[in-house]
């Protein structure tokens, strides 16, 4: 017992001598003047500091303004708790549960303040809380020294810590020297640290596609063996950091990095199947391309609109396999979207609330086919005609469908009355035309086997 709180204490203080170097980096050498930060983030640290608490800026924000990237968000890290840093702000509250952070308001801004924590293995009767006294336990948050706090981080990089007051970085880790040589390293062991947390194998991936960093041997090499821990993990906390992959602005290169590490089993387990059919590469390659020009261009991009062209393959095997079987080809579509989403569930969880709109734009898709009579005009007001027309433009990108079809819709939603109707195709089999109950015709185009090709 005895040996082992011994144990604990000297051999973590050790480990963590021989680890952290901290070096205090001055604005001459790094360049980031205290200007590139945003106001709201200023006041923030000011005001900690005014107050006698530590205050820096840490994580992604001082990482990419290193690269003359624009941050995401700002965050503070403080040894001030979460109530003493509400008590500094009038327009603030605390938020989580496991993690206690505030969020502090000004105008439309929010910054995140984090007390500095450990990584969860120190103890209560650890002395070495004893000098930062600010230390308690909430659940198995338990909050920590800096240097605790940049061990407990992922990446080097992500672990950096600016004071604009100094305009110092505070470096324990040798993330500046990593920002320079473009290379994620993981802090400590990375087999370790992916077992505590398998979702820094995906942080690696996604930073990695981000950054355009190398990721350095040694934090790759121990992700091919542990890639099915992932399984382990949550599905609504896989969806969450596939979703940041995915709006990243660099979603192409992030499913490909992905892909490489073979990440991407536990979750989309079809995109093996998807990227190794020409067409399928083709159509994943043309969305993810959209996407990421929509984001860098600051555009609003929908979660549902990225999943359904994720899952569009995999929706059209099931379906055909159903057709095969003799399901009739209207229900046998609704089946086939409600089997996908289920077997999606169970590794990535896609919240329910995106499912109608996946499904409308799945379903839309057979009437995009549909140019005569009446039936493309009452299409154009349907709620989800712009989405399912951009998914269609993806179809035709990857050969699917006939490009020709997509230009036919590009012009007859912004054509006069007169040009929509000399565009209408004549009605095919005889006429009048009656509302058939049982198509025979395939629902998705791509259940034809000779569609598109
Ligand atoms: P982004 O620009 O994508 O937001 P970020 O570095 O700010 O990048 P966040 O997910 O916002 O990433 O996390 C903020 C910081 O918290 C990280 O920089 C890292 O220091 C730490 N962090 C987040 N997730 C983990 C994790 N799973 N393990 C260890 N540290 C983490
Ligand atoms: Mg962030």
């Amino acid at each position: 017992m005895i040996a082992r709180l011994i144990q604990r204490v000297f051999g973590k203080k050790s480990a963590a001598a021989k680890k952290s170097r901290l070096q205090k980096i001055p604005l001459a050498q790094h360049g980031l003047s205290r200007e590139r930060v945003l106001p709201c983030a200023l006041k923030v640290t000011d005001t900690l500091q005014q107050g006698g608490f530590a205050a820096f800026l840490v994580g992604g924000a001082v990482r990419d303004l290193l690269l003359g990237k624009a941050p995401k968000d700002f965050d503070v890290a403080t040894n001030a708790t979460p109530e003493q840093v509400r008590a500094l702000f009038r327009r603030s509250r605390i938020i989580g549960r496991r993690f206690r952070l505030v969020h502090v308001m000004c105008g439309a801004d929010t910054i995140e303040v984090s007390t500095f924590r450990s990584n969860g293995l120190v103890t209560e009767d650890d002395d070495d809380r004893a000098t930062d006294a600010t230390g308690r336990i909430v659940r198995d948050n338990v909050f920590g020294s800096q240097e605790d706090d940049a061990e407990r981080r992922d990446f080097t990089v992500n672990a950096l810590y600016y004071d604009p007051t100094s305009q110092e970085i505070w470096d324990y880790r040798g993330g500046v020297a990593d920002i320079e040589r473009k290379t994620l390293r993981m802090i400590g062991d990375a087999a370790t640290r992916y077992r505590e947390d398998p979702v820094r194998m995906l942080r690696a991936a996604r930073f990695a596609a981000k950054l355009e960093f190398r990721i350095d041997e040694a934090t790759r090499a121990p992700v091919a063996e542990l890639a099915g821990l992932l399984e382990n993990v949550p599905p609504s906390r896989l969806f969450d950091e596939m979703l940041k992959l995915l709006l990243s602005g660099h979603a192409l290169r992030g499913v490909h990095q992905l892909r490489a590490e073979g990440l991407h089993h536990g979750m989309l387990p079809l995109l093996d199947t998807i990227l190794e059919q020409p067409e399928g590469e083709r159509f994943i390659t043309a969305a993810l391309h959209n996407t990421d020009l929509r984001v860098q261009a600051g555009k609003p991009v929908s979660p549902a609109f990225l999943f359904a062209t994720l899952l569009w393959h995999e929706l059209q095997s099931d379906y055909k396999a159903r057709v095969a079987a003799g399901g009739k080809p209207a229900p046998a579509l609704f089946e086939a979207m409600d089997a996908v989403l289920d077997r999606q569930r169970e590794r990535l969880a896609v919240p329910r609330r995106l499912d109608g709109m996946m499904k409308e734009i799945w379903s839309l898709q057979a009437r995009f086919e549909q140019r005569s009579g009446s039936r493309p005009y009452r299409l154009l007001p349907h709620p989800r005609f712009r989405a399912g027309y951009d998914f269609l433009l993806l179809r035709a990108q990857s050969g699917e469908v006939a490009q020709e079809l997509a230009d036919w819709w590009t012009i007859f939603q912004d054509a006069s009355e007169e040009t929509r109707a000399a565009m209408l195709l004549p009605e095919t089999q005889g006429a009048p035309r009656r509302r058939r109950r049982h198509s025979k015709k395939p629902l998705v185009a791509g259940a034809e086997p000779a569609a598109g090709t």
